[in-house]
């Protein structure tokens, strides 16, 4: 596919970075992270700690037929959690999201 994301939350990544990191300043993605945040206790979820919290993708889809990844707020609950900043650079470092392939039919193939 050659489409390789890493910290796409981040917006650091290779294809589509601008269109990307713009999307992350889109409102809807506000409204997204209050409500996961609200749904974790504002806390992070590895440490318990309530400061600098962001939240992060579990895994990134790339929807095939639209040539792009999601949006980051049209993710299921699960993939989303709220981490400290700390835990979530350590994650990035350590662990590498895995990409999801999306059809047309929303199946993952
Ligand atoms: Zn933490
Ligand atoms: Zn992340």
């Amino acid at each position: 596919m050659g489409v390789y994301a890493v910290n796409l939350d981040e917006g650091t990544f290779t294809q589509d970075k601008d269109t990307y990191k713009n999307r992350l300043m889109d409102p809807q993605w506000k409204t997204r992270k209050e409500e996961i945040l609200k749904r974790d206790g504002y806390r992070c979820v590895v440490c318990g700690s309530t400061e600098n919290l962001e939240v992060h993708h579990r895994q990134y889809h790339y929807l095939i037929a639209a040539g792009r990844y999601r949006d980051p707020w049209d993710y299921d609950d699960h993939i989303l959690i709220t981490l400290c900043k700390e835990c979530h650079s350590d994650g990035h470092t350590h662990y590498k999201v895995p990409v999801i392939f999306i059809d047309k039919t929303n199946k993952i193939v």
